[in-house]
């Protein structure tokens, strides 16, 4: 078994909540850049240049990108022969966010549901831990906005809607966000499993590098095809009208019930912010 520090965990994510939100990735970064040179309208084009400068002012002064700084949604890939020394893994996380929230000036956003007493901490953080062979460990550190999330939904189709009931509801739902979300978005489609796998593989496909395609040809080509539907709804960056609404898709699947269809749409806002780490 390999052992991994408490401490060493704690300070890992602290240090990945604040460089999550200071400093954009650069395929989001090549994403804004490639659109301000496709964008047809002024207004379009302007806004993506405000947020080129936006994120060049938050890596160099080591300020927030955005005020909402997110939910603290942390996906852990865990191998087997690991353990923690001196404590236990998601308490570290929480630490880690907790420290990094204090330490980088950044807004703690979660609360008690009813009451809406902020914890003060921005955590419990979100954690998924997938287990695998092996001694790794790797935690991305992803804040999700509360805008975008807002606009995010699940749905169970009946089988009989098909690819073109999939098609319609994905559009649809982003036509109904409008600028709700922040464009230009980043979309994660999850089709199968079950209410909650939907979910989450919507959710985790948004840490996929823009540019990236699904591996199976059938699914990269709806990718395709909904990036162009969407973008021709005309909303355009922050809704202000234009063809960039949205800077990718990424469907993931898997399989489902025999009675079911599950959809999810995850929808993260131009502020696409995950860092990853390795222990
Ligand atoms: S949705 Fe994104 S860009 Fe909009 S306020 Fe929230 S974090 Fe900021």
């Amino acid at each position: 078994m390999r052992a991994v520090a408490f401490d060493a965990i704690v300070k890992k994510v602290k240090d990945a909540c604040m460089a999550a939100n200071f400093e954009l990735g650069e395929d989001v970064i090549n994403a804004f850049q490639k659109a301000k040179e496709k964008e047809e309208s002024p207004v379009g084009r302007e806004i993506l240049e405000q947020l080129l400068e936006n994120a060049k002012i938050a890596q160099k002064d080591k300020i927030a990108l955005c005020q909402d700084t997110g939910f603290a949604v942390c996906f852990v890939d865990l191998g087997e022969e690991v353990t923690v020394k001196g404590g236990n893994l998601v308490d570290a996380i929480n630490e880690g966010v907790k420290r990094g929230y204090e330490e980088g000036y950044l807004r703690k956003s979660i609360c008690h549901p009813f009451t809406r007493e902020n914890t003060g901490t921005n955590t419990p953080a979100i954690v998924h831990i997938d287990l695998s062979p092996g001694d790794h460990l790797k935690i991305t550190v992803a804040p999700k906005g509360g805008g975008s999330e807002n606009m995010s939904r699940v749905t169970m189709l009946k089988p009989s809607d098909g690819i073109e009931g999939i098609k319609g509801f994905v559009i649809e739902r982003i036509k109904e966000a409008g600028a709700n979300p922040c464009p230009p978005l980043i979309i994660g489609v999850g089709i199968g499993g079950t209410f909650e796998k939907a979910a989450l593989i919507a959710k985790k496909s948004l840490l996929r590098p823009l540019g990236s395609k699904n591996p199976d040809p059938a699914l990269a080509r709806l990718e395709d095809e909904l990036l162009e539907k969407i973008n021709d709804l005309g909303i355009g960056p922050q809704g202000l009208g234009g063809r960039t609404t949205a800077l990718a898709v990424h469907v993931e699947m898997h399989p489902c019930h025999i009675a079911s269809l599950p959809l999810a749409v995850n929808i993260n806002c131009h502020s696409s912010r995950h860092k990853e780490i390795v222990l």
